[in-house]
Formats: structure tokens, sequence, C-alpha cells
């Protein structure tokens, strides 16, 4: 019996920003059909695996899954970049007061792995990264001029998920969370709601997913949520308006709030049906009272700013997971473990594989060499179906230094300079386009 099917029973809070954000359905008979597809799937494309010595829910990543989750996680990152965002640092260890103060303790404690007792105290593996990030907001003094202040990590959390619901990427207890924090004054939340938003839905359409649904989730009967219903009122309000002004059609649920605040889910669909928090949004007054965080004002007084908790892509492994069975292997070009495929028909063409497999890497481009002795080139080129691209080199191409190209979906195109092909392919790459090629989707 897994704690999530308790947790149907008897709706609890959520924890904190979204990699903890557990599924909203009870497990099902589905739910052993959609975890086996992603992690067959996984380890058949040889993305990461799991090792019993090493331990359930602590998968590694193998090369071709750590260039998936390396193009991930710069994505994202130059998106925050651009939308306003600096990076910090934290450490995945807290002192257990640090929780305390934030709430976890008393609101999320048998989620978290148990202290360790270290010289007369304890220290915790986190279950967030919210107050690691408010006590590095309270470490400086702060103008009204610097809000809305926003604090972006990609970093480690951790989860004492029970051994029997663990598996692939969706149920682990080392979580890798891309989060975020603003600091920002009332006036500012909606429109950081909204931008926040507006980055999920660009990020989707980069990775070529999209959400089932988005809900806005309420506090529900029975859970142990922070005790303010004047908070819990204006943040839903707020909420609710952000939600109402996006246009986006929306389901309000009880019982999926986070414990400190209402929050916007944005949900997805596994290929069994099976629906989960990818995203989020969450408006938060309490952290920043549990922290006695302040700004000075335009009138020179303190004044409390208001935490917005998001993520655009929620946790790293649920990403992953995700685009794996959407895409069944064959992800958006700029994603893809290997991009170009280079297959010389003979070995006369190998030292021309060579020499374009160079260009590629000093390009940025993710390529390998296919040779001969792998097989007919029919076989090569079936056993590189994932690939975007394949790039054929026969006595002529190589005499000409252009390459015959071949797309993932089976077009074929005219040898052409090989020069203009790299060129090409990286522009869609840096572009995160879903297009494989000529404005046709992949
Ligand atoms: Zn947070």
């Amino acid at each position: 019996m897994s704690r999530r099917a308790d947790n149907s029973l008897s709706p609890k809070p959520r924890g904190e920003c979204p990699g903890a954000s557990s599924f909203g359905r009870s497990p099902d008979v589905r739910e052993e059909t959609a975890m086996h597809d992603h992690r067959k799937l996984g380890r058949e494309l040889g993305l990461f695996d799991t090792d019993p010595l090493i331990g359930s829910g602590l998968p590694y990543w193998l090369p071709d899954g750590a260039a998936v989750r390396h193009t991930l996680e710069e994505y994202i990152r130059a998106a925050e970049r651009r939308a306003g965002y600096r990076h910090v640092y934290s450490p995945v260890l807290g002192k257990r007061e640090l929780y305390e103060i934030s709430g976890h303790w008393s609101h999320y404690s048998d989620d978290m792995f148990p202290p360790m007792d270290l010289g007369g105290e304890q220290v915790v593996l986190r279950p967030s990264l919210c107050p690691h990030h408010a006590v590095i907001y309270r470490s400086r003094s702060h103008s009204y001029r610097e809000l809305p202040l926003r604090m972006a990590e990609l970093g480690a959390m951790y989860r004492s998920e029970l051994s029997g619901v663990l598996g692939g990427l969706t149920r682990v207890r080392a979580i890798q969370l891309n989060d975020a924090h603003i600091f920002c004054t009332l006036d500012q939340v909606a429109e950081e709601a909204q931008a926040a938003l507006e980055m999920i839905g660009r990020a989707y359409e980069a990775l070529g997913i999209s959400p089932s649904r988005y809900r806005l989730s309420l506090p529900g009967p029975g859970g142990k949520y922070v005790a303010a219903p004047e908070m819990w009122r204006r943040s839903t309000a707020l909420l609710t308006d952000v939600l109402d002004r996006s246009g986006l059609s929306y389901e309000a649920a009880e019982g999926e709030a986070a414990f400190y605040g209402p929050k916007i889910d944005v949900q997805i669909t596994d290929s069994a049906g099976r629906e989960s928090t990818l995203s989020t949004v969450q408006v938060d007054f309490h952290q920043p009272e549990q922290f006695d965080l302040h700004y000075i004002g335009a009138d020179g007084a303190k004044h409390r700013p208001v935490m917005i908790h998001r993520s655009i892509i929620g946790s790293v492994e649920r990403a992953v997971a995700h685009l794996i069975e959407q895409h069944g292997g064959a992800f958006p070009a700029w994603l893809s473990p290997t991009q170009l495929m280079i297959l010389p028909v003979s070995e006369a063409e190998l030292p021309n594989a060579a020499a374009l497999a160079r260009r590629c890497v000093d390009l940025g481009l993710r390529a390998e060499i296919a040779g001969p002795e792998r097989g007919s080139l029919g076989a090569r080129v079936r056993d590189a179906r994932l690939v975007p691209y394949h790039a054929v080199i026969g006595a002529k191409e190589a005499a000409d230094d252009h390459v015959a190209l071949r797309l993932r979906d089976g077009r074929r195109l005219d040898p052409r300079p090989a020069g203009d092909v790299l060129t090409r392919i990286g522009a869609l790459v840096d572009a995160h386009s879903t297009v494989l090629w000529d404005g046709t989707a992949s």
C-alpha cells in the first residue's frame, strides 16, 4: 500500500515547490504500464538506469541521458536569464531548525528523510529549496527598487518515498528541481505570475509537449495547512485573477494546495492516461512571515514582500520521463542525444565522416559516425531511426564536400554542401525548434 493511495483518501498538503507535487490520482493498474513504458524505453535508449546497490529511487544518468538533461537545464537557465532571474547555489542539507521555521517540519516531515545527528545538532536532507532561498534573500537588505527579485536554482532536493512506489524517473528519492522564488510587492504578484505562466507556455512549445489542463489547487478538508484564512483568501483571489485574465481554461481542485498556499498547477498526462503536475506557480505569504523577510519601501519603512514559488519544467527527472514517453525517444532535434548520424557509405569515406564529425563538435552539435562495420546502409539508417538527421556520404559527396541528408521522418534531400547543412541544423537547434527542416514538423 503506497502512501499515495492514502493521500487520495485524505488530502495532504503538498510540500512546496513542484518536485514534490505528487501524482493527483491514486495508483491503479495503468500506473504499472506507464512506469514500465518509460523505464523500458529509457533503458533501451541508454538514457538512465538504476542499480540495487545504489538504491531504489536513485537513478543514474548514462551519457546520452546526461546530454538530454544538460541541454534541458541549459535551456531553462538561458530562459530564466532572459526573464531577469539571477541564479544561486545552495546546499542540499540544512539544520532542522530551518525547516521548523519554514513549516516543513510540522506539515511535511512524513516525506522528509530522518535527520542526521552531527555534533549535537541535527541536519536534514532538504525537502525543498524555498527555505534556503528565503535565508539568502534575508542575508542582504533590499530596497523596493530591487523588486521583483527573481532567484533561481536548479538544485537537488530529497523525498523519502517508500520503495514500493519507486520506479524510473517519475518516483525518485533524489530530485533535481527547476526552482525559483520571486520576492516582490503585492502589486507585482499578478504580473510576475502571468510572466511565469507565459514562460511555461514557451517551454512546452519548445519541448513539443502540451498541458492536459491547468488546475487551481486549493486546500481541502483534513489537510495540515497553515491556519491563516485571510492569507488564503488573498492568495486564492490573486491566482484566480491571473488565470481568468490569461484566458486559459482551468479547473479548481480541493486538497491539492501546498501547505502554505494555493497554486496554479500545469498538469500533464502520461502515455497511460495518468495525470501529474509538471509546472507550478504559487503565491506564499507564509514563509516571508516565518523568515521575517522585508524590504525598505519608498517611505523608508520596512515592508513584507510576497514570495512566488514557480517552476517551468518541475523536476528534471519527471520532465525527461515525460519527454521520453511523449516523443517515444524521438526528441526534438535540439534535445536529441545524437543530433546527426554520419553515415559513410564505404570505408573510403571514413576520413570525410571524421572531418564532418569534427566540424559538428566545433559547432556544438552532437554527432556520431556509424561506419560500414555496423552493417549495410539500410541497417544503419534503421538503427538510427530516432536520430533527427542522417548525413550520408558516398564517393560523389566526399569528392564535393557534400552530404545527402535524410530526415528522421523519411524525407531525403538532394546532396548539398556540408557547411550549408550544418549551418541550417545549427540554426534550428539554436532556436529550440521542433521543426526538422523547412517548416515541416518532425
Ligand atoms: Zn519554493
